[in-house]
């Protein structure tokens, strides 16, 4: 099987989910990486992932390039004929890939959790009503097969170590279609882990009660050098950016330890964080739902269980 992970350049470095999607690919059999970005450390980053071949698509500078990298994407798998691209639920790759789909004529699985090869076919796992049922989907369609998955579906681990053969690919000229830039980047403050990266993540809910409490949070994720996150009622309130909401329409976040503070568990929120390795509940609910994935529960006011912890942490 011939995989081709599409891989954008964050911060000058691969992004996390492309190095996610090249682990997996390994599975699958030949791994090639189509770069959108100019790094060559980042380059090499995956061939660390395993990637044997790189086809290099340079933006310009400012330029808004998804369609030119849909263009470029499209004619080289069309000359090339992988039998599987595969993208991250991202803004760029979701953009890059719909197009991609809409060149090739080629139906897309987004969503997806897992993948594996039957036969000639891929099957796409997706995760419906809030994680709680698992679909498969085979593509029966000519290859390419087009998947995006979502992030943290799989662990990145370096391995099947090269040197990379880089091909340098032009962007073509898509005329309207490539004409928007980028004028300004707001880059949000933040500090301490990223929510998608930390090993532990500190997240609060509705039961706050008001946005200066989500300070607490802040405090507690300070003492354990973790990140913190939100439910959807806590950003629909105003009390926190949409950037710290964990869940469905939020970021999906698989910690080694994840605290839930006043959070019901409502399973839209769950599909975003389930798969944490121990899961930690504070709630004054003893049925709220979340207790149901949580591995330790604390059954009580986290108005007063919160600072108690956060006495008792050096
Ligand atoms: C299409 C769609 C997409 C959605 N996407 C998301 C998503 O991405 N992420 C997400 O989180 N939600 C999402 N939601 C919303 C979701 O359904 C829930 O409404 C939301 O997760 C509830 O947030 P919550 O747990 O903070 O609030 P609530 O459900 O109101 O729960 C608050 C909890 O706090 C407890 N509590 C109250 N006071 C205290 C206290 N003093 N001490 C301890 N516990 C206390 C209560 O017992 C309760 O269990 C989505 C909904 C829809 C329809």
């Amino acid at each position: 099987m011939k995989t081709w992970v599409f891989v954008e350049e964050t911060n000058g470095a691969p992004a996390p989910v492309g190095l996610e999607l090249l682990t997996k690919a390994r599975d699958l059999g030949e791994v090639s990486a189509v770069f959108l970005g100019s790094s060559d450390e980042a380059i090499a980053e995956l061939g660390r992932f395993g990637a044997s071949a790189v086809y290099k698509l340079t933006p310009a500078e400012g330029s808004f390039p998804a369609a030119a990298a849909a263009a470029a994407l499209s004619e080289l798998a069309t000359a090339e004929q992988p039998d599987l691209i595969l993208f991250g639920l991202t803004y760029t790759d979701r953009d890059v890939a719909g197009r991609v789909s809409v060149r090739l004529g080629r139906p897309i699985v987004s969503n997806a959790s897992d993948i594996k090869a039957d036969g000639d076919s891929i099957v796409a796992t997706n995760e419906i009503f809030g994680g709680t049922v698992r679909v498969e989907t085979a593509v029966r369609a000519e290859a390419p097969a087009l998947v995006i998955a979502r992030p943290k579906s799989f662990n990145a681990e370096p391995g099947g170590e090269q040197t990379p053969a880089v091909t340098e690919v032009a962007l073509p000229d898509v005329g309207h279609a490539g004409s928007a830039s980028v004028t300004a980047v707001h880059v949000e403050k933040s500090e301490g882990p990223k929510l998608e990266e930390a090993d532990i993540v500190v997240s609060g809910g509705r039961g706050l009660g008001a946005a200066e409490k989500f300070e607490l949070m802040e405090q507690l994720a300070d003492k354990l050098g973790a990140a913190t996150g939100a439910t959807r009622a806590v950003v629909d309130a105003g009390w926190v950016a949409y950037s710290k909401q964990v869940g469905q329409t939020g970021k999906t976040v698989k910690p080694n330890v994840y605290i839930a503070c006043g959070i019901s568990g409502a399973m839209q929120h769950l599909v975003g964080m389930k798969d944490s390795g121990t899961i930690i509940a504070v709630n004054k609910d003893p049925d709220a739902p979340i207790f149901d994935v949580a591995d330790l529960g604390i059954v009580g006011d986290l108005h007063q269980v919160i600072p108690k912890l956060l006495e008792a942490l050096p």
